[in-house]
Formats: structure tokens, sequence, C-alpha cells
């Protein structure tokens, strides 16, 4: 027997909360007793994503949510400028021209930030473009882009949106939609919210639902404006996917106990500790600036293939994290302190990353990253530097 453990930026574990809530006999999606369950997902997402406005939710994955933001809100011959620093970034581009907008390009060095004034460049220069694509956290690079200077500066036009692909960093990462000004901001079940794959959710400001009005881009089944009337009536558009529904509130429950500003908290506190574990074990980080909560991306050491450390973790240890993907596939790996995660988790990941690393021949005393890590992650140290994190 090989015990896993489940330490992917997506899927990630559901506790047993949420799992033994979906167990329970389905319920008819148009009969008064899914009405409540549908109200207080919708109000749980108000919370989380820290706006009044509607926060719809899809029957899809992640990408469905980012497809629906896309044919939505523009026209085919729309211009757009996507902030491609990853592979997610990239996802953008295709999924604008796709639908026929004019999608340029920013292009960041994977595992860096973009710089806000480069966005606000392209912005003065060219009047024309009505939105701008970014990812909160790009997963494939580890990298956090700032989501608030980016809200700062294309708050200033009036006609153009800001359409953020949080899927991976909700929970991790505090987004305040309305404070900062996020027209669109598009999560998933399968990443903080600690559920298994298949609901996207789209928050869309006011200015955002204006856009909406004059979008001449296809659409059926992600049709926005109807899942909003849906959703006023507690429903949605077609079947309700009930289960993971009710997980849903199942896991906001359990945030809402912890509170926000504390999953925060967690989430930078593990990030934290898993850096400075591979930092102590002589690896460099994939991320030159501005680390994900939600992911760490870590360098395979010179000479060593990424994905046969990510292998060597799953096959001999039983921990599935990541490994690279395109231009980083083979150059790197990934562990993932994201939704149901706390400090053992990060204690098992580290652990794993010396065995394996051991295992293939790099120099590691066994023990340094994770004694880092426990120093970091002892209580007394968060609550004397709380300020700090
Ligand atoms: C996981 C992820 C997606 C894609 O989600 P799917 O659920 O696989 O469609 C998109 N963007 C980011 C940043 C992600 O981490």
């Amino acid at each position: 027997m090989l015990k896993r453990y489940l330490l992917a930026p997506g899927p990630t574990p559901v506790p047993a909360e949420a799992l033994l809530a979906m167990a329970m006999p389905i319920i008819h999606h148009r009969s008064p007793d899914f009405l409540p369950v549908l109200d207080a997902a919708k109000k749980g997402l108000q919370w989380l994503y820290q706006t009044k406005n509607d926060v719809l939710i899809i029957c899809s994955t992640g990408t469905g949510g980012m497809v629906g933001s896309v044919n939505n809100f523009f026209s085919p011959g729309d211009k757009a400028l996507v902030i491609n620093g990853g592979n997610f970034g990239e996802r953008w581009t295709k999924i604008c021209k796709a639908y026929g907008l004019a999608a340029e390009e920013i292009k960041v060095e994977w595992g860096y930030a973009v710089k806000p004034e480069d966005v606000e460049k392209a912005l003065k220069k060219d009047l024309s473009i009505k939105g701008v694509f970014v990812q909160a956290s790009e997963t494939s690079t580890g990298v956090y882009h700032d989501i608030k200077a980016l809200a700062s500066i294309v708050k200033k036009y009036e006609d153009t949106i800001l359409v953020v692909d949080a899927i991976s960093a909700l929970v991790a990462h505090d987004l305040k939609m309305d404070e900062w000004g996020i027209d669109v901001m598009i999560g998933g079940s399968q990443k903080g919210l600690m559920l298994p794959p298949g609901l996207a959710f789209v928050g869309v400001s006011e200015k955002a639902w204006r856009f909406a009005d004059k979008a001449e881009c296809p659409k059926f089944y992600f049709n926005f404006k109807k899942e909003r009337e849906a959703l006023y009536k507690n429903q949605t558009s077609f079947t309700s996917p009930v289960t993971l529904i009710i997980g849903l509130n199942e896991c906001l429950k359990l945030l809402q106990q912890e509170g926000l500003e504390n999953a925060f908290r967690r989430h930078e506190r593990l990030a934290a500790a898993t850096r400075a574990a591979v930092d102590a074990i002589g690896l460099e980080m994939f991320s030159k600036e501005s680390p994900s909560n939600a992911v760490t991306a870590i360098s395979a050491p010179a000479g060593m293939d990424g994905q046969e450390i990510y292998k060597n973790l799953r096959v001999k240890y039983g921990i599935t994290a990541a490994g690279g993907q395109g231009q980083a596939k083979g150059k790197i790996f990934r562990i993932a302190h994201l939704g149901y995660t706390d400090t053992f988790d990060v204690i098992i990941a580290i652990a794993g990353v010396e065995m394996v690393l051991k295992g293939m021949g790099y120099p590691v005393k066994l023990g340094t990253g994770v004694a880092v890590a426990q120093e970091m992650l002892l209580e007394g140290y968060w609550r004397k530097d709380e300020g700090s994190c």
C-alpha cells in the first residue's frame, strides 16, 4: 500500500465535511429544496469575492469561466491586451483568438511578474483596447501579478475592463474585487475552494455588465446575462451541479469559520516556509519575483530532470505534486500549498523532496529543509512576526 498525498495546484484535497455532505442523495435542482442551497452559495461567494456584485456559478472547469468571460463581454474584432507570463496567460490569447478578438500580448519572461507601468503605457498608446486579461497567480510559473496595481490603472479607462483569472489565487491571495475595481474575476472549484473539479465562478462588476449589453460574440451555454437572471431566482440556467454546490457551501462554511484574513495568512505562511526550506536545500526558485501563495515553482538542480523529481515523488512516496508545463517542462517541479492544507503538508512535501533528491544523487543532508520549515511554522514565530507576513 502506498498512502497518497495530493499536493498539486489543483485538484486539491477535499475536507471530510464536504465529502460527507456530497454523499447525500441528489436533490432536484428545480425543487424548493435547492433554492436555499443556491442562495447560501451565492451569498458565500460574494463574501469570498469581497463584492456586492453578482458572482455567477457555472457548471464547467475554470477554463469555461475564462471562455465565458471572453464571449460575454466582447465582440469579434475587439482589441484585447493579454498579459502572457506563462501557460495560462497563453490560454487567454488562444481563447480571445478563438472568438475573433484582436489579441495583443505583453510578453513577460516566465518566472517574472508584469510591470504595471507596461500595461499603463500600452493602454495610453491604444485607447481602443477593450479588455486587459491577466492571471492573479500564474500557476505554471508560481508568480503573482500585482492585481491591485493593474486594477488602479484599468479603472481610469471608461472603455476598458480588467479580466482576472483568479482560479488558483482565490483563497490564497487577498483580492478585493470591489475596493480595487476588478471587473471580472474567475475562480474554480478544485483549487483554493477545496472541492472536486466541475465549478467555475465569475464575479462581474456593473461596468462589465454594460460591456455585456454590447457584446456580439456568439454564445449559448455560457450566457452570463441568462445566468444572472437565473441566479436572482436562486437557480442556474441548466441543470445545477447540485452535489458540488452542496459541497461548496460546506467549504465556504469552513472558510468563514477560519476567517478570510486568516485563510490568506495561512497561505502566506505555508508559502514562505516552503520557499525558505527550498532555499536551505540549496535549490533555486523558478519564480524570480512576486512568488505566489498558492504554489511554489522550483528549478530542478543542474543536470536533473524536473519531471523525474515529480515522478519519483509520486511513485516512491505517494506525493502528487506537479511538474512543469510548456517551456518549463523538465526544468522545474512545483509544490502546492493551496486549499485544505496546513503545516504538515509542507513538512511532507519538503521531506519528500529531500528524499527524492538524495535518491537521485543530489547532495542534501536529510532534514535540512524540514528543520527550516519547522522553525518558520512554529506557532510562536508567526505570532511574533504577524505584522510582517
Ligand atoms: C487550473 C487553472 C486554470 C484552468 O482550470 P481548469 O479547471 O483546468 O479549466 C486556469 N487558470 C489558472 C491560473 C489555473 O491555475
